[in-house]
């Protein structure tokens, strides 16, 4: 407080009866306009709050007497209550700009949709639509019929079904299929995957007992072989998606794996299932964008396994959700366990999901239609174009305090997709100028990225705060400089 201000005095009893009441509050002008906004209850309520909260300050003697003068109490009220129920109505889950260089950010999101599921999701949530009804008998319809074709096409499966995302698909899978039996899976496949999905708990949940094969990275094709029992219901092959093991490594592919299985003289004269965890699993060879080859669904089918489960909204770029396909007779008991029914999905996803796989039809416009393709594949001159021109806007909005650099770096694909490899791109190294200060620097600076109201999530590595591009498109950009002098004024008061 600054030596011109009054001292705050203790408060006498007549002083605190100056203090507003509730109804003379109320019925100020601010405070109805905001009763008309916001109604009468939430603005009644908030009030007393602040009236409590100035009272006590009055109490504790921090009031000064203007401060206490029935005006002006009544003012700083009517201002602390809209300021609240703004803060109280503002949105919590807000837009903001994905610089931190993994384009599939599970913290963020994941997947970004094109514009044809934006619209198949809006149209779905304002009209009826025929979710389980089918329109050629009049009859009841089974939700899953709407991608069920367009899931065979994409992965010469037989059958498919959609649950709320892979890790509810996972233990569907083994719920229907391996309950009170035995899953064989390769100690080096029992991941966990971030979030608390870990294959030996959902082995558990699922009421099925694990039984592990070879070492962490060692596992062979008579592993797996000799573990198979009149107890077996199932192989499992689990996609290590964020973790490579490296060095003297021996895994046994898919196509071995399901010929031992099916060769298993179990009461099935198929023989045995294999199932496979693919994780991301993506409908087409990435390699075709130049993007290193992740084992496509169909290849995973092709190479004998009889159920295939994966994400929504990893590699595929569509919407949160599990995707099982496979054996149509194994599906079908997939369907009929109790816990598909509460691990269904709404309409909104399956609005969402049949768009994005219907682009998938026509590989040769993929990467120009659906948005996550595009991210991954976007030019690195672009980003470096990008960068030079944000650069002085950035260096003028933070002052002297920072050094701002356009700079190539590498994304990543994220959420466990191909984890060793990464996307060439350019963005911005902000360092602190005086290197001594570098970290509480740097901590302020991502704080005020963050509090942008469009906030800016960047990286910290290497004493740098670093701002990756490849995801900041073009239709976005001038919201990202429009906002970049307030981060000016919020730097410097920190
Ligand atoms: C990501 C992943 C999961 C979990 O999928 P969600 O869609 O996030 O539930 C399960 N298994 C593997 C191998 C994964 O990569």
């Amino acid at each position: 407080m600054s030596s011109s201000s009054p001292a705050p005095i203790a408060p006498t009893p007549s002083l605190l009866a100056k203090l507003p009441s509730v109804d003379r509050v109320l019925a100020s002008p601010a405070l109805r306009e905001l009763s008309t906004q916001y109604g009468l209850g939430q603005v009644t309520d908030t009030l007393r709050a602040a009236l409590d909260g100035l009272r006590a300050q009055a109490q504790a003697g921090a009031l000064t007497a203007e401060q206490l003068d029935t005006q002006a109490a009544t003012d700083a009220l009517a201002g602390t209550v809209a300021r609240r129920l703004e803060a109280k109505f503002a949105p919590r889950l807000r837009a903001v700009f994905n610089l931190s260089g993994t384009v599939l950010h599970t913290n963020l999101g994941r997947a970004l949709l094109p514009d044809d599921a934006v619209q198949a999701v809006v149209r779905a949530l304002t009209t009826p639509a025929n979710l389980e009804f089918d329109l050629a008998t009049g009859g009841r319809g089974d939700r899953d019929d709407l991608v069920d074709e367009l899931l065979r096409e994409l992965t010469g499966a037989e059958a498919a079904t959609v649950v709320n995302n892979n890790a509810a698909a996972v233990l569907l899978t083994l719920s229907a299929l391996a309950a009170k039996k035995e899953v064989i899976v390769s100690r080096g496949e029992l991941v966990e995957i971030g979030g608390a999905f870990r294959i030996p708990d959902i082995m558990k949940r699922a009421g099925a007992t694990l039984v592990e094969v070879g070492t962490t990275n060692r596992t062979h094709a008579k592993d797996y072989a000799e573990a198979i029992t009149v107890r077996t219901a199932l192989l499992m092959k689990v996609h290590t998606s964020n973790y490579a093991v490296t060095g003297f490594t021996k895994s046994v592919p898919e196509s071995e794996v399901a010929q031992i299985a099916h060769a298993a003289s179990a009461a099935d004269p198929q023989g045995l299932p294999l199932v496979v965890d693919l994780g991301s699993g993506t409908l087409v060879d990435l390699s075709r964008w130049g993007l290193p080859h992740e084992p496509t669904v169909r290849e995973t089918i092709a190479a004998g396994a009889d159920l295939v489960t994966f994400s929504g909204d990893k590699l595929l770029g569509g919407p949160q959700a599990g995707l099982i396909v496979g054996r149509k007779d194994l599906i079908a008991k997939i369907k009929k366990n109790p816990l598909k029914r509460a691990l269904r999905v709404g309409k909104l996803t399956l609005a969402a999901l049949e768009p994005v796989l219907r682009l998938y039809l026509t590989p040769e416009r993929l990467a120009e239609r659906l948005t996550t393709l595009r991210l991954f594949t976007r030019p690195q001159a672009q980003m470096h174009a990008q960068a030079a021109a944000l650069r002085p806007l950035l260096q003028t909005a933070l002052g002297n305090a920072y050094a701002v650099e356009s700079v190539p770096l590498f994304s990543q694909i994220g959420s466990g997709a191909l984890p060793s490899d990464t996307l060439p791109s350019h963005g911005l190294r902000i360092q602190p100028v005086d290197a001594k200060r570098a970290g509480r620097q740097i901590s302020r600076l991502e704080t005020a990225l963050r509090q942008l109201p469009r906030p800016v999530i960047g990286r910290v590595a290497d004493n740098a705060l670093w701002l990756d591009l490849r995801c900041l498109e073009t239709k976005d950009e001038a919201d990202f400089t429009a906002q970049l002098p307030l981060l000016g004024t919020t730097v410097m008061k920190a």
